[in-house]
């Protein structure tokens, strides 16, 4: 009768092989335990929890029966099915055995088959609920509390096409489930939702072990603050689900960077950390960063559009830039400032003097409070060269701080700060101030006179009586207003067009020129840059760096070269620094260059002395 003994027997072996789902996602391997968690996401079915328990027909005999239960104790029920191979009747353990421990029960039914037992003892014929076999466990969940957890232990059959398939049992169902919801927990707190890599908190417990564990093996942890250029100016014009494709395969791209045991996590928005644990020393962690920035030479392919994106990575070194893991953050951050501040695409490592953290914030801006007074703010000059002629036409100035105790301080350190705080506008008025009177200085002795490019921050731009502050200055250094070029980041001008359209046109009126900088990285709109009275685009470094690998980028100094002469404005390529790029981009037909090729920025008293040598 009890053909299935040997399969029940097999089926509660001792080493029952793993469920699937005791596979899943567990945190102790939370590196890769996201890939686990994309299958986890959808419920299990009840069929792939549970083992399939050979079921006993109902000519079966109760004594039979019973021993089963009796030589195995993890049996929680037994299914019984007809010659149909259908789902007729549940027998759960308890109330079987319980019903046969009476004496008169053995003698009377024990030779008896399940048929007549069943019928008369309705107490241990459990009425099983029948569920399909790609039934969630999250739906059996659901029938298991709405039933008042009556079913807990009893169990129920499961079929296929009405047939016998298995048997689960409620309360390792639940069991499951609570561990899935464990696990997902864990998922959500730790993990980000649209890229699937390691959120920020993951990363800080992950930082944190990893720099006990350097300090301990005497080693080094690399901590990279990845940013995306230009990446606002995609998600506007692309739509955002193309930028959330976007983040997605810079998250890959940036895994695929990495050493298994290293770590991409993303920050929020387009910034991203990298975690590099156990490194010898810290070259290995600008071996790393080139690797990033070069692999994001070649194009994304996103909805069958390729795209082009570069990143700005800064990098900072347990325990060499900071002992404090928390900290570390902080002054990746703040080098990762420094690359997109000399450019983008490009990566940097964490130096004294940069401004980070909020403590070191604070205590800068209340220097910076004094540095006007104390003359400690200086202009240096870099030359922009005319490509025709090969000779410099004017000069950008660009502001740096000799801080007392930290040294020359790079405008990325002190900027953002001068603008949170509203120091800005009497610094921006000072390094106006300054190049004019120096402008005039050099006119003097140089002819002709240079043109002065001087930058304006939003901040200092959008005050009211911005253009009365530029007309009093020049007033003041009597210097001819034609030589002096305000330059104006492009998101600055194509925000609030209509108001910045009437500053722009009194400055005209007063008649400095304007040029767009960093043009390229923001978001323009072509009917406005038509609209503006400028005179000049300066296309921004990411497009020039590296020109020679990246045809993308060559086509696009080609498009905006095109666009500003269709408008009659003249273009200056910025932070041209090696032969290739320089030939590249003349041969784009930009006007002036720009860059370390030429010269890099120079204090003022060097300036005649290279013009000297140089035309
Ligand atoms: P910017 O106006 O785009 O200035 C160009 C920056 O690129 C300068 O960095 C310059 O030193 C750097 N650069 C020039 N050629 C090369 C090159 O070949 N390679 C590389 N890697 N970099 C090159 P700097 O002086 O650190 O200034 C950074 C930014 O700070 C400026 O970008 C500008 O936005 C801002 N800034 C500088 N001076 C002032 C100022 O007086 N007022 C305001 N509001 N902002 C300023
Ligand atoms: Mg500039
Ligand atoms: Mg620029």
């Amino acid at each position: 009768m009890l053909k299935r003994e040997a399969g029940l027997d097999h089926a509660h072996g001792n080493s029952p092989s793993p469920l699937p789902y005791e596979n899943l996602s567990k945190p102790s391997v939370a590196r890769n335990a996201y890939l686990d968690f994309k299958d986890m996401q959808v419920a299990p079915s009840v069929r792939q929890l549970h083992r399939m328990l050979p079921p006993v027909t109902r000519s079966a005999l109760c004594c039979d029966v019973l021993n089963l239960f009796m030589q195995d104790a993890s049996i929680y029920a037994i299914p019984v099915i007809d010659e149909a191979s259908v789902p007729r009747a549940l027998i759960e353990r308890h109330a079987y055995i319980e019903y046969f421990s009476r004496t008169y029960s053995i003698e009377v039914f024990g030779r008896k088959p399940l048929s007549q037992i069943v019928d008369i003892a309705p107490a241990i014929n459990n009425r099983p609920i029948v569920v399909d076999a790609a039934t969630s466990i999250d739906d059996v969940a659901a029938i298991i509390i709405d039933a008042g957890m009556q079913h807990m232990v009893s169990g129920f059959i499961v079929t296929d096409e009405k047939k016998y398939l298995g048997i689960a049992n409620g309360h390792s169902l639940l069991n499951s489930i609570t561990q899935r919801k464990q696990d997902e927990l864990y998922y959500l707190a730790h993990y980000d939702q649209l890229t699937r890599i390691p959120n920020r908190m993951l990363m800080n417990d992950r930082l944190h072990m990893a720099c006990r564990e350097a300090k301990r093996n005497g080693t080094q942890v690399g901590l990279m603050f990845v940013d995306l250029d230009r990446f606002k100016q995609i998600n506007d014009t692309m739509g955002h689900g193309f930028g959330d494709l976007l983040l997605q395969a810079v998250a890959e791209r940036l895994e695929s960077c990495i050493r298994c045991n290293d770590t991409v996590a993303r920050l929020g928005g387009d910034e991203f950390a990298v975690l590099l644990v156990n490194l010898p020393d810290a070259r290995e962690a600008e071996i790393t960063a080139r690797r990033i920035v070069d692999y994001f030479r070649l194009p994304f392919s996103i909805l069958e559009r390729e795209i082009f994106i570069t990143a700005s990575l800064g990098i900072a070194i347990y325990p060499v830039d900071e002992t404090e893991s928390s900290s570390l953050l902080a002054k990746a951050d703040a080098a990762m400032y420094e690359a997109k501040q000399s450019g983008r695409n490009a990566f940097r490592c964490y130096a004294p003097g940069l401004a980070m953290g909020l403590m070191d914030h604070s205590s800068l801006e209340s220097d910076l409070r004094h540095a006007i007074a104390r003359n400690e703010l200086v202009l240096h000059y870099q030359p922009q060269v005319s490509v025709a002629s090969g000779k410099t036409i004017g000069v950008e100035a660009l502001i740096r701080w000799q801080h007392p105790q930290r040294g020359l301080l790079s405008p990325a350190a002190f900027i953002r700060i001068a603008e949170e705080s509203g120091l800005i506008i009497d610094i921006g008025n000072w390094v106006l101030r300054e190049a004019c009177r120096q402008q005039r200085a050099w006119a003097l002795c140089h002819n002709p006179p240079l043109r002065m490019a001087i930058n304006i921050s939003a901040v200092q731009f959008r005050r009211r009586n911005f253009t009365e502050n530029v007309r009093r200055i020049i007033q003041e250094t009597g210097i001819d207003p034609c030589h002096i070029e305000l330059e104006l980041t492009e998101n600055n001008a194509m925000h609030h067009a209509d108001d910045v359209l009437n500053t722009l046109r009194e400055l005209k009126r007063i008649g400095v020129k304007l040029a767009i900088d960093d043009f390229g990285t923001g978001f323009s709109n072509l009917s406005y840059l038509q609209r503006f009275p400028i005179d000049r685009l300066k296309i921004d470094q990411s497009f020039i760096r590296g020109i020679e690998n990246v045809p993308a980028n060559e086509s696009i100094v080609q498009a905006i070269v095109s666009l500003a002469r269709s408008l009659s404005l003249e273009t200056v390529a910025e932070g041209v620094e090696t032969a290739a790029e320089y030939e590249l981009t003349s041969a784009s037909a930009c006007d002036e260059i720009q860059g370390y090729y030429h010269a890099r920025p120079m204090p003022a008293e060097d300036l005649l002395n290279w013009l000297s040598s140089n035309q």
